[in-house]
């Protein structure tokens, strides 16, 4: 019998032996273990008909139900994780912060030394590439942020400057608040505020060797048309006219893990800076570690002149997001007005900032970075020789612990399913219903026919061999079991 909730030994923290969740919970009354049993009553959300199962305690990779189930954290909810649930360390740095009785600062009164060490940890973790950090409270905020931090930059030098619209990509995604929305390319999820969303945001498409690779073409080829297409697009709205253009290093949600191919950044990098606007990367999924570097920019040695980050940086622990801010633009401001024209009440965030600050230095100390690089090779080599040949697994593609999957009808067409079917909303479902107990994370073409439906994997940073093992094992039983049955 597995360890209730109540009673789990501490050693199962973190797994470096054969998982047991394979075991099959003790049924409770009135439980199905099927997908989910309960539906909320009170709370909104996106699935208003939906039965959830009950998450009641969560400790390193596992979450356990209120039924009895042990499920392996697989997508860490949408790519937070570091460090796993639970980690006793960041609960300490939490409470610590608590007692000093400084638990919200209005940053245009007062400093406060663990935000200070914070930002020192993160603008030292960029090579010191990046000068400020502009702390917010969730990936969207941070990016509404850069939009007007980039904006105000050539507002700053010019209060008649013609600056005023930004390039973005097809099949993004950076946000539900609007600003954010306006620059997102995610077509379902733009559709219903269409006549909210910013005018003045131009899209080229995304940077997709799978979808896009024109026969044999190279890398080189293909990031040369890309930085074409990006220089046309200048010059089609007047370079005089552009902000900026923003781009995830690797596609998140609105794709499934689509990483930059090598040489892209640069060259995207230099026709930004041909035409006087700047390089801006949203790195709120890919970043802080999950890619195998601790910003997936320092992989091709390309510093940006605005980074948002996220997710990783409080690693669940509490909701912290950012950006970065180089030199080059900060200078504009600091000899300037001397103002951001922004802010929030809860901006100065000191107990987030000493969640991420210790999540940060145990990422750092303990080179969990290393790890990330090694499993994520493990996995994606693990998810090829299992799935590699699978009819309609038509991608695996991915970097760090970053890794997704993309189902089509036919391989060779690359005929993605109708999104009505919801193909990866059901894989996730039965990845999560017994035996599977396991989490995926879905994404079901709902790009503007992109990309078909996929699946994402990005586990904490602690996962070891055997973790890793499990998951793709699991992955494949699922997404194998789930085609069987024929569509
Ligand atoms: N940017 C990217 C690349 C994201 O993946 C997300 C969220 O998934 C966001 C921005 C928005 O972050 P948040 O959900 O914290 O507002």
């Amino acid at each position: 019998v597995p360890p209730t909730a109540v009673e789990l030994p501490d050693h199962d923290f973190i797994v470096s032996k054969p998982l047991p969740v394979r075991r099959a919970a003790p049924k409770q009354k009135g439980s199905t273990h099927a997908y989910g049993t309960e539906k909320t009553e009170y709370l909104m959300d996106r699935n208003i008909h939906k039965a959830f199962p009950v998450i009641i305690r969560g400790k390193g990779n596992y979450l356990y139900t209120k039924d009895g189930r042990i499920i392996l954290d697989t997508t860490t909810g949408a790519a937070v994780s570091c460090l796993g649930h639970g980690d006793k360390r960041v609960i300490q740095a939490i409470a610590r912060q608590m007692e000093t009785g400084i638990t919200y600062l209005a940053t245009s009164f007062f400093g406060n030394n663990t935000v200070e060490a914070l930002c020192k940890e993160l603008i030292n973790g960029t090579d010191r590439q990046m000068a400020r950090v502009y702390l917010t409270g969730s990936g969207s905020e941070a990016m509404e942020a850069a939009v007007k931090l980039s904006r105000q930059y050539f507002y700053e030098q010019d209060q008649n400057t013609r600056r005023v619209s930004y390039i973005a990509r097809e099949g993004s995604y950076h946000g539900n608040t609007l600003g954010a929305l306006g620059i997102s390319g995610h077509v379902a999820r733009r559709a219903p505020y269409l006549p909210f969303l910013m005018k003045n945001v131009h899209h080229v498409s995304s940077c997709n060797f799978y979808r896009q690779r024109q026969g044999r073409e190279t890398t080189d080829a293909f990031v040369a048309r890309k930085a074409a297409e990006l220089d046309a697009k200048f010059q089609e709205l007047g370079p005089e006219t552009v902000i900026g253009f923003v781009a995830e290093p690797i596609v998140g949600a609105a794709l499934g893990c689509v990483p930059y191919v090598p040489g892209y950044l640069k060259a995207m990098r230099k026709v930004c800076h041909k035409y006087g606007a700047l390089f801006i990367l949203d790195e709120v999924m890919c970043g802080m570690g999950r890619s195998g570097t601790l910003h997936a920019w320092q992989a091709e040695g390309v510093a940006p002149d605005l980074q948002t980050i996220g997710k990783g940086l409080g690693g669940g622990y509490q909701p912290i997001a950012a950006v970065l801010i180089s030199k080059k633009v900060f200078d504009v401001f600091s000899d300037g007005s001397g103002q951001f024209v922004h802010g929030q009440t809860y901006q100065g965030m000191p107990i987030q900032a000493a969640a991420a600050l210790e999540v940060q230095k145990i990422v750092r100390e303990e080179k969990l970075c290393d790890n990330v690089r090694i499993q994520g090779d493990y996995l994606g080599q693990l998810l090829k020789q299992l799935l590699g040949n699978h009819p309609n697994v038509g991608d695996i593609r991915g970097m760090g612990l970053f890794w997704g999957l993309e189902f089509v009808k036919d391989r060779d067409t690359k005929e993605p399913f109708d999104p009505k079917i919801g193909v990866a909303q059901k894989i996730q479902e039965l990845a999560l219903s017994e035996p599977h107990n396991m989490t995926i994370y879905p994404g079901t073409g709902t790009a503007g026919g992109l990309s078909g439906d996929h699946v994402m994997l990005c586990p904490a940073y602690i996962v070891t061999k055997e973790d890793i093992h499990h998951i793709a094992h699991t992955t494949a039983a699922v997404v194998k079991e789930f085609f069987s049955h024929g569509l």
